[in-house]
């Protein structure tokens, strides 16, 4: 894997890996916001975050997007954008019933998990949804058969659920777990349940999987790993986590200015990666720090290349410039 360029480093350096930041997934729900407030002028309700990301919310705040937490906070008529984590049946039906003009912008990637558990659910099974039950794209899926999902948060709780009929079980995953943790529950999850179906196809995602694949690489190949993204980003969370596991330090960074100087310290190679959800501005803003702090040499290292482009909500396709 790799192309590192080939120019030596200097004493001190950045090694950044690509891709770093947005996904295919997240870029839609930006544009989605950015096109809903083109076409329909503002405000545009956004029920929740429409990304994980602070600086990103922000901007769409100042540009019109009302943020709020749930369907009976929006006007009756209004437009309402759903964030990119997806939602339970319950929500658009909802949105429906107050005549608002919804707009879906859930990644496809969560919208397959979804069908998947409909359609083992339709056909009498029920459901181990490995992820964090408290994140907003668990909440969705598990909305979707709420009376056939049980989650699945950790070895413990693997060791420990119980399900009706041991013998019509399938798992699925959030999008954005580690694969490598998903592996482990997953496997604890069989010992108990030997007729346990895999899901129909991996639920993580290519863009979590490869940002993962980059802080692996970091870790090995940096004396510290830096991962942008904000603190309530599940991705970038879990780049932390892989960096870590291999026992190299790692810390997430909302704000170059939080970068601490003593985690600099002694740190020839720092490693710079980002989750799915941060932008282009984010990681720069870290590597200009970085570079005021004397880490002036930047390489690059490619574990992947992504080409992925989902196509906008049908509401907004004609409106792109
Ligand atoms: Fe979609 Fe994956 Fe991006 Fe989430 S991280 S928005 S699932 S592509």
């Amino acid at each position: 894997m790799g192309n590192e360029s080939a120019s030596p480093p200097g004493a001190r350096s950045v090694l950044l890996a690509l891709p770093s930041g947005f996904c295919a997934g997240v870029s839609r729900a930006v544009e989605t916001v950015e096109l809903a407030l083109a076409r329909y002028g503002a405000p545009v309700y956004v029920r929740r975050q429409i990304v994980h990301n602070r600086q990103v919310v922000e901007r769409l705040r100042r540009a019109g997007a009302v943020f709020v937490a749930e369907v009976d906070e929006v006007p009756s008529g209004a437009v309402l954008v759903l964030s990119a984590h997806g939602v339970a049946p319950g929500v658009r039906e909802l949105a429906a019933e107050r005549g608002l003009r919804a707009i879906d912008a859930t990644c496809p990637l969560v919208t397959k998990v979804h069908r998947e558990a409909r359609r083992y659910a339709e056909l009498g099974y029920d459901i181990l949804l490995i992820g964090d039950p408290a994140h907003d794209e668990v909440i969705g899926t598990a909305g979707v058969a709420p009376g056939r999902t049980h989650i699945v948060d950790s070895l413990e709780a693997a060791r420990v659920v119980e399900v009706p009929d041991p013998g019509r079980l399938v798992w699925l995953a959030q999008t954005t777990l580690t694969v490598d943790e998903t592996e482990r529950v997953a496997a604890e999850l069989r010992k108990r349940f030997p007729a346990l179906l895999d899901p129909p196809s991996d639920d993580i995602c290519y863009a979590a999987q490869n940002r993962q694949a980059g802080a692996k690489h970091l870790a090995g190949a940096s004396d510290l790993v830096l991962v942008v993204g904000s603190a309530n980003s599940h991705n970038s969370g879990r780049l932390v986590d892989v960096a870590r596991a291999c026992g190299t330090p790692a810390h997430l960074v909302d704000d170059p200015a939080a970068i601490e100087d003593g985690w600099l310290y002694g740190a020839a190679v720092v490693g710079v990666t980002a989750g799915a959800s941060a932008p282009a501005e984010s990681i720069e803003a870290v590597i200009a720090e970085l570079a005021a702090r004397g880490y002036r040499d930047v390489r690059t290292v490619e574990v992947a290349r992504e080409g992925q482009h989902f196509s906008l909500p049908r509401e907004l396709a004609e409106t792109r410039p």
